[in-house]
């Protein structure tokens, strides 16, 4: 994987102004409210499947993860299926005040349950 090619996408922090974003919806499971957005890279077309989720009952809980994914993915992906998706992935990017970063690339699982 050439992962650190130039393109923006691929280069934390990262600006919403470089993609064209979709709303998937909103993933309900366990009562959590995590926002999914299809995010495609205006540059070179890439497809990132973003999820967003915070707690306000925790302090400094919020957290973004974004995956590559296929077109096929982006096109069929379901609000409640996202973070399974970006679970299979083998790294995603992360950040967020959880993880007190702005961008990084990860391979830990994904946590977005409070608990
Ligand atoms: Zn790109």
């Amino acid at each position: 994987m050439n992962l650190m090619a130039d393109c923006r996408c691929l280069t934390p922090p990262f600006d919403y102004r470089d993609f064209d974003s979709v709303a998937v919806g909103v993933d309900e499971t366990n009562g959590r409210f995590g926002e999914v957005t299809i995010e495609t890279c205006k540059v070179c077309g890439r497809k990132w499947l973003r999820y967003f989720v915070e707690y306000e009952a925790f302090s400094r809980s919020g957290r973004w993860y974004r995956g590559l994914v296929t077109d096929e993915i982006a096109r069929t992906v379901q609000p409640a299926s996202a973070v399974a998706v970006l679970q299979s992935l083998a790294w995603r990017f992360a950040g967020g005040d959880y993880f007190e970063s702005t961008g990084f690339m990860s391979t830990d699982p994904v946590v977005v349950d409070p608990w």
